[in-house]
């Protein structure tokens, strides 16, 4: 195969052999932007490397001759001494993996080499020593593996207070010199002089860092696969850092809070790499860097306009001035929040660069969860005690942390947090991960915080500069001397970048007010979410339901666009002051008496049905016989039992019957005990008096739907008594109803061919077929032992959240298509927690279900999501 491609050889297309990061780069080259020229080592070598510890044979001499023509072009070698050619080695994977992977610039440079540098660069042996000094420093951490504070410490003892600007070459020198002597102390070799040699090293680094744990939490956290590789990209060297009509800059082509447009980005004059992002010095804006260089300035907003169009969606860069000429070295379709997402995606409708179906494939239905969630309430009284930048939305409320161990601790013991930081950097993520938002007193919109929290879709507040933050003393100080420690509460607004004293109450989100009829439809996000969702619904093939147990969930399930109702269980209708008259029915011990119970549930039940079958006239509502096993309904064993034992021989008879009734219905596991259909075949009469008491509803409502569900059936036999006796009782009514079955137990998936002869619909329980499947329970395993199967990879993410297609799906597809053998018309769907999953609806659509079911909160996502599906 072939291993290294030239940046001329590649395209946008190619990012899972070349990494996000090559593939751009050769696109940008193809389309004639300034591209520094070099080439891109593939994923696939990467994978070789990884299985066998190994360059794959060809690696070497492919790398060799690519960068033989990449001297020949640029005319100088490789470190070569009077001249010598600088490289930076790149990492780069198919999916944006922020600061997770390692980049080391200025390779070639030895004691030789140096002073070629400073000639060339008409003697400035300022800028050839600290890019000498970056080498060490990036190569010693990166691909060495030594601790970075001691190059940090180094540096900040040298500095003794100076800014960097004020360091002079001599300085630089010297600094060389002291991280020569760290490398040797830490790794016992002198610092690699051999430019071939340094950068076949820093190859394999990058290669390794793949599996490095910061990039293995965050792919597990982004649910990225674990076995895709990066690419390495070769990239000769421009220098931002050599004077100050020189330097190094990000920026985006639209604001990627709100989606305007307009120039956003940071600039930093004689700098170099991640010095924008690290916060080191103050950077400036680009309307700034207009002032300063305006030929610089025009060209780059001639190319972030091209960009924008090439992709036809917000584009980040990143570009670096090398004495007033103008270089990219990178872009990629940007990350954004949820709600510049909706208003890009429709922006760029208004602008004829896509139409409306790309609009809705460029929103997701987690970025319209997130614009669900509530925020702050505007006039809070709450105290603000600073503004920093709004760079992820959200309300985030909880205890001050400063460091990552603290926010993991806390978050474990079931806290929130807020982790505070002058910045962050990767080693921060799993800290970010724990907390519920972030705050920092440095960096702008594009600084690691920033970015990691968008993408991550977590509240953040950046650059909050009024903030002082000590991160030993655990403690930060805001304007006014307030002082605020670890553990005290404060809460932070990450759109509109204000910062709180204590907890400040919440309000709902304009979105969900939206959805509910009372919106403002002036508001730019809810119009755009309108259209949208608009035209999501009349893409989707998949019918959106909800799971709803009483008139009001169902009242607001309908205000969301819930097209019925996909599953309303029955047993809640039996808690609360019920549980008598339950009760009485286990405790019957005639059937008279037993009837005398049922007779008593009977109108309660029918006043239930009838509430709900008027929220959802003229709309289909699923009703599910009684699921679970009576003994949850009845007291616990154990207090029941003390409570007798105590009362001697006084206790009440009904006391005594009732504990042995529960003694007698107790199970060592319930859950595959008697329950569904099984209690509906054993208690004569219960079924039977819910069936009426849903017939008699339907019966009084007009334009009611009723479909009545068996649970747990495992035998086509089972259904049919139920289902003989349902019949009998609805044409006694005079009431039509579709009568249909859960398919939750993996027997019925396997016999669904003679399940369809009794059903009229199937509905998939897949939380139950979820722990049937594996034998898990579902109740308990998930604190037991989830978080192992997660980091051992036995599974990217948990089987009840989205729906393991491989084994649970296998059964869903087969019971779909030999139900449908079987009975053409067969009505599916699905009502598990899984209808509300975005990944799960994509399958449901696939495998051709005719809706699926979820909470309401989750129908407009489920909604949009059928829509993405389809398209
Ligand atoms: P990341 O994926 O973390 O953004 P990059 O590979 O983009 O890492 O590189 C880190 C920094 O170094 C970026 O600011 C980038 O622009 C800069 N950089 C990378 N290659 C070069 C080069 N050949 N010349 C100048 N700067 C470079
Ligand atoms: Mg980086
Ligand atoms: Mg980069």
């Amino acid at each position: 195969p072939k291993y290294v491609y030239d940046f001329t050889e590649g395209n946008k297309d190619l990012k899972d052999l070349l990494g996000g990061k090559g593939a751009n780069l050769a696109e940008m080259t193809n389309l004639g932007l300034p591209v520094p020229p070099g080439f891109t080592i593939t994923t696939d070598a990467c994978r070789s490397f990884l299985a066998d510890a190994a360059f794959p044979d060809g690696l070497e001499e492919e790398i060799s001759e690519h960068l033989a023509a990449l001297e020949a072009r640029m005319g100088r070698r490789l470190g070569q001494a009077d001249d010598p050619l600088l490289v930076s080695v790149r990492s780069g994977a198919a999916f944006s993996m922020p600061g997770m992977m390692e980049t080391v610039l200025n390779i070639g440079l030895n004691d030789d080499s140096v002073r070629g540098l400073a000639k060339q660069a008409g003697g400035n042996e300022r800028f050839a020593w600290d890019s000498y000094r970056r080498l060490i420093q990036m190569f010693g951490k990166t691909v060495q593996g030594i601790d970075g504070e001691l190059f940090d410490d180094a540096l900040e003892e040298l500095k003794d207070g100076r800014a960097d600007l004020d360091l002079q070459a001599a300085d630089f020198q010297r600094l060389v010199a002291t991280y020569k002597d760290i490398v040797r102390a830490q790794t016992g070799e002198d610092f690699p002089a051999d430019p071939h040699r340094q950068m076949n090293m820093a190859v394999r680094a990058v290669f390794e860092s793949w599996n490095a744990p910061r990039a293995v939490l965050y792919r597990r956290q982004e649910r990225i696969p674990a076995d895709l590789g990066t690419a390495v990209n070769v990239c000769s060297m421009v220098f931002g850092n050599c004077g100050m009509d020189s330097g190094t800059g990000v920026a985006f082509t639209r604001d990627p809070g709100t989606g305007h447009q307009g120039v956003y980005g940071d600039y930093l004059q004689n700098a170099q790499g991640e010095d924008v992002v690290a916060g080191i010095r103050n950077t400036m804006s680009l309307q700034e860097l207009e002032g300063i260089d305006k030929p610089v300035y025009d060209e780059l907003l001639r190319i972030m306009d091209t960009l924008e169009n090439h992709y036809r969606d917000l584009c980040d860069i990143e570009f670096t001035v090398e004495r007033g000429k103008l270089w990219m070295l990178q872009t990629r379709v940007g990350k954004r929040t949820a709600g510049a997402a909706f208003r890009i995606a429709v922006q760029l409708v208004d602008q004829g660069v896509i139409d409306l179906d790309e609009a809705v494939t460029r929103v997701s239905g987690d970025q319209l969860a997130q614009l669900m969630f509530p925020r702050f309430a505007k006039d809070t009284g709450g105290t603000v005690i600073a503004k920093g930048m709004n760079a992820s939305p959200g309300a985030a409320v909880g205890k001050a942390v400063f460091c990552t161990e603290r926010a993991v601790e806390l978050a474990g013991r079931g806290e929130a947090v807020i982790l505070v930081r002058r910045e962050t950097n990767p080693d921060d993520l799993a800290g970010m991960i724990a907390a519920q938002g972030v705050l920092t007193s440095r960096g702008g919109k594009t600084s690691h915080a920033a970015v990691v929290a968008r993408g991550m879709g977590k509240t953040c507040v950046c650059g909050a500069e009024e903030l002082e933050v000590s991160t030993r003393e655990r403690r930060f100080t805001a304007p006014g001397g307030v002082v605020v420690s670890e553990g005290d509460v404060i809460s932070i607004d990450g759109s509109s970048g204000l910062v709180y004293l204590g907890e400040v109450p919440v309000v709902p989100s304009p979105v969900v007010e939206y959805f509910e009829g009372t919106g403002d439809l002036d508001d730019e996000l809810v119009r755009a979410v309108d259209r949208i969702m608009s035209h999501a619904d009349a893409r989707r093939r998949l019918q959106v339901r909800a799971n709803a147990d009483n008139a009001e969930d169902a009242a607001r399930a309908r205000r969301f666009g819930a097209q019925g109702i996909g599953l309303c269980r029955t047993e809640h209708m039996f808690l609360g002051e019920r549980r008598q008259l339950v009760e009485d029915l286990v405790l019957a011990s005639s059937d008279e008496e037993r009837e005398r119970a049922l007779a008593a549930l009977e109108p309660l039940q029918r006043a239930d049905f009838t509430e709900i079958f008027q929220a959802m006239a003229g709309l289909p509502v699923t009703i599910r016989l009684i699921d679970p096993p009576l003994h949850e309904f009845l007291p616990d064993y154990t207090e029941l039992a003390v409570k007798v034992a105590l009362a001697g021989d006084a206790a009440e008879e009904k006391d005594r019957r009732l504990l042995a009734a529960v003694k007698r219905l107790h199970e060592q596991n319930p859950m595959l005990g008697l329950r569904g259909v099984r209690l509906g075949l054993v208690i004569p009469g219960l079924f039977a008096m819910q069936v009426r008491a849903i017939a008699d509803a339907a019966a009084a409502v007009p334009g009611a739907r009723a479909e009545i569900m068996i649970p747990l059936v495992g035998a086509v036999q089972e259904l049919e008594h139920v289902r003989d006796e349902a019949r009998r009782i609805l044409a006694e009514a005079g009431v039509e109803a579709l009568v249909g079955t859960m398919i939750e137990v993996p027997r019925a998936a396997l016999t669904a061919g003679q399940i369809a002869e009794a059903a009229e619909f199937f509905s998939f329980g897949t939380n139950d077929l979820t722990q049937m499947t594996w034998g898990f329970s579902r109740d308990d395993v998930e604190a037991a032992f989830f978080s192992k199967y997660l980091e051992l990879g036995v599974f990217g993410v948990s089987p009840f959240e989205t729906l393991d297609r491989d084994g649970v799906g296998r059964l869903v597809a087969l019971a779909a298509e030999e139900g449908r053998r079987t009975r053409p018309d067969l009505k599916l769907g699905i009502c598990g927690e899984h209808g509300g999953d975005p990944a799960s609806v994509h399958f449901c659509h696939q495998v051709g279900l005719d809706y699926v079911s979820c909470s309401p909160f989750r129908i407009p996502v489920a909604r949009l999501e059928a829509a993405r599906a389809a398209l």
